[in-house]
């Protein structure tokens, strides 16, 4: 009966029943009302992809570096290997990460710890810490890798070359398992800014929306939001860029503080103009995050039972419940267990108050802060017309909220350089958690940022240089990230 009923439409709003036509018909009318993506346009010539291996791929396994997916052969390859096949991709390898993409130094991996070729001993950062390695070293031209809360930027800064995170729900999720479905992106990994551009913008991939992912932009909203942004970067001179008092935190090595100077005054002899602004709920944005993607992967990841997905683990006590927390028990790794834990916490009836409600509310003063210094809107919202009469009072900041907006903000990618594998090893876990602390407000707003390396002077090691747009602003994003390089 219920069928019948929900058969009806009667309760389900119009894009709802348009769904579920889709999903219970054999596709055999045309849907007049779902526009069709264009065609993809061929890249130039045939390149290497890496691809992580948190996203399904036909004929390898797909095992999130995770004991419990051990035996797990993907049914079906995630839409953007094959979008990336469609325009000369050849895979040539599943990429080694921290499981579930849950670190920051691909150490919590069931393979063991990605190490830096640049160096012995040092972390190639993470979750997506193979794909980084895979192109540093040639092994790939391009990778794909996914970034959460830093991990496409981090691993790039740490091996010196380019990682880029799109706007959230520009790129395809379908075939990508989630940690935490409000903020994982993909995105890609290569040595120059240039290839990942012309892969995005000049084959089409910006443009295509996928309806096996609900966070997919659909089409009209893909145009809506193209149309609000410029074109072209224009010319340097009218472009302004600013500098987050915030992210200069007295943990920021002084080296790496240095080669932000050095960018900034490469950046205004070209003609831009860089100013200060103010993003005050930077501080909170890492605790926050730190609630809120556990609390997502906590209910992502209770379908590895060994009844649903996951390698059952067949010992005599596992019967009945047991099966359970033996097939858990031994299947996930120390950090995937801790967030679990975590995030199960945090959605408890005595804690979601306190911590689960309070990170989303920190979440949306963080997307407020940079709604406020950037020049464009964000597309995706009604334009607001922002009250800070009550955070003058709280922040003390009344004057750095003046007129001034920017185009893009510059801050380094993570405060320290790479640290050694055998250092992370005794970190505690909330230091790892530091490591994120630039790279999770962008993730929380869901912006695009792009990591490029940065030019240190008398050190050996790499670090890289963040710049991060407004929400659509991609193209124009990375087009100011070749001119850091
Ligand atoms: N280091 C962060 C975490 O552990 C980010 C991970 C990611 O972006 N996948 O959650």
């Amino acid at each position: 009966r219920l069928g019948r009923f929900l058969w009806r439409g009667s309760v389900l709003t119009a894009p709802f029943q348009q769904q579920w036509r889709r999903q219970c018909s054999y596709n055999h009318f045309v849907d007049a009302a779902q526009p069709i993506s264009p065609p993809p346009v061929a890249h130039e010539k045939p390149f290497t992809l890496a691809v992580k291996d948190n996203i399904a791929t036909a004929g390898l396994p797909t095992q999130c570096a995770s004991r419990i997916l051990s035996a797990h052969p993907s049914p079906f390859e995630a839409t953007i290997v094959k979008q990336l096949r469609a325009r000369g991709a050849s895979v040539v390898g599943k990429t080694n990460m921290d499981e579930f993409g849950m670190g920051s130094h691909s150490v919590n991996s069931a393979h063991g710890p990605v190490r830096n070729p640049l160096s012995d001993d040092l972390s190639a950062g993470g979750s997506s810490g193979g794909s980084a390695v895979a192109v540093r070293l040639g092994d790939a031209d391009l990778a794909l890798g996914t970034d959460t809360g830093g991990s496409i930027r981090l691993p790039a800064a740490y091996t010196g070359i380019v990682g880029y995170k799109p706007s959230y729900g520009m790129l395809s999720r379908f075939g990508v398992v989630p940690y935490a479905n409000s903020l994982d992106t993909v995105g890609l990994l290569a040595k120059k800014v240039q290839p990942i551009r012309s892969l995005i913008f000049d084959t089409g991939l910006s443009k295509e929306n996928d309806i096996n992912d609900p966070t997919s932009l659909s089409l009209s909203t893909r145009e809506r939001c193209e149309q609000a942004m410029p074109a072209s970067l224009l010319d340097c001179s009218r472009i302004t860029v600013g500098i987050p008092q915030e992210y200069n935190i007295a943990e920021l090595d002084p080296i790496i503080r240095e080669s932000w100077e050095v960018a900034i005054s490469r950046l205004e002899e070209q003609g831009v103009r860089v100013v200060p602004v103010s993003l005050p709920s930077t501080k909170e944005a890492l605790c926050a995050y730190y609630v809120l993607a556990p609390a997502e992967a906590s209910s992502n990841l209770a379908k590895y039972d060994g009844v649903r997905y996951g390698v059952r683990n067949e010992g005599p006590d596992a019967v009945g419940e047991t099966l359970y927390t033996e097939t858990r028990g031994a299947g996930f790794g120390e950090e995937v267990k801790r967030r679990i834990l975590l995030g199960t916490y945090s959605l408890s009836s005595e804690a979601i108050d306190n911590y689960f409600i309070q990170a989303q509310k920190v979440r949306r003063l963080v997307q407020r802060d940079f709604d406020r210094v950037f020049k464009l809107e964000n597309p995706l919202y009604e334009p607001v017309q922002f009250d800070l009469s009550d955070m003058a009072e709280t922040t003390g900041l009344e004057d750095k909220q003046g007129p001034v907006q920017v185009d893009f903000i510059l801050c380094p990618t993570a405060p320290t350089f790479p640290p050694k594998l055998s250092e992370v090893k005794n970190q505690s876990s909330v230091d790892t958690y530091m490591n994120d602390v630039f790279t999770v407000p962008a993730s929380l707003a869901g912006l695009p940022a792009v990591s490029v390396p940065s030019k240190t002077s008398g050190k050996e090691l790499p670090s890289g240089l963040q710049l991060i747009g407004q929400y659509w602003d991609d193209k124009r994003l990375l087009a100011m990230a070749e001119k850091l390089e």
